[in-house]
């Protein structure tokens, strides 16, 4: 059985409680990282995973609350003596920031430093990336301010699926990728209004209901959200299971 741990559930502005959105996926052989917040290994010490232990990581865009740390993941898995390449998937704006961020940082002067596999990947309106592990992965095109990827996980021996919309305003791809999931995490920085780019949870409910998915985990939700009245804008349209994520919660799919 396949686990996502969040390891981080806020929006762009983070909270006390609440880490920016990024998350860990977990197979049985295989470990993705999607996006990657900050403070990345001491997020990880608190599961029990060191950054070596990281072989995927799929970055869904290039705004900062998704790559900052990035880098610092990186170092890390050096220094903890990774010596086998390490995969990156995005888009091409996000890969070229992600390349940008560890040419500006001179990591060409740690010696030794593993190989960094990057897979630029074109969007479309569903995109499959080759085979993770024990997951099959398709990704979408959102409508966010920059190139941004929505993320369907599906474990091959189970069926199961999970998908993420990353950052959205609401969309058709989004549905379209989510369409079915047992679970689908979708971002809700709003409580019901609408904005450009990001989603409420009220749009997030009508993205789940829309999808016909099983239960709707509301993450990159802003630092005052009130989680009763989250659940309950996203249940106006939603009449499934909504929770609203906290930081280490663990869902199994
Ligand atoms: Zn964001
Ligand atoms: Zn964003």
């Amino acid at each position: 059985m396949a686990q996502i741990i969040l390891l981080g559930t806020g929006s762009a502005w983070s909270g006390p409680d609440r880490e920016n959105t990024f998350m860990l996926v977990r197979g049985e052989s295989t470990n993705v990282l999607i996006d990657c917040g900050g403070s990345p290994t001491q997020r990880l010490a608190q599961v029990g995973v060191k950054p070596s232990e990281i072989d995927h990581i799929i970055l869904t865009h290039n705004h900062p609350d998704h790559i900052y740390g990035f880098p610092l993941l990186l170092m890390n898995a050096w220094m903890a003596g990774r010596k086998t390449p390490l995969h990156v998937y995005g888009l091409k704006a996000t890969i070229r920031s992600a390349r940008r961020m560890l040419s500006a940082l001179d990591f060409r002067l740690l010696p030794n430093f593993m190989k960094i596999k990057y897979h630029v990947v074109v969007p479309n309106s569903v995109t499959t990336l080759p085979p993770i592990g024990e997951f099959d992965i398709a990704v979408a095109p959102t409508t966010h301010f920059v190139p941004t990827l929505a993320l369907r996980f599906t474990e091959r021996a189970t069926g199961k699926v999970f998908a993420y919309s990353s950052d959205t305003a609401p969309s058709r791809n989004v549905v379209d990728i989510a369409r079915g999931a047992n679970i689908f995490l979708h971002e809700a920085t709003m409580l019901d209004t609408s904005s450009e780019g990001h989603s409420s949870a009220v749009e997030a409910g009508q993205e789940a209901a829309a999808a016909q998915v099983g239960e709707l985990v509301l993450v990159h939700v802003p630092p005052d959200v009130r989680p009763t009245k989250w659940r309950a804008a996203a249940k106006e349209n939603f009449h499934g299971k909504v929770v609203v994520a906290k930081d280490f919660d663990v869902i199994e799919f």
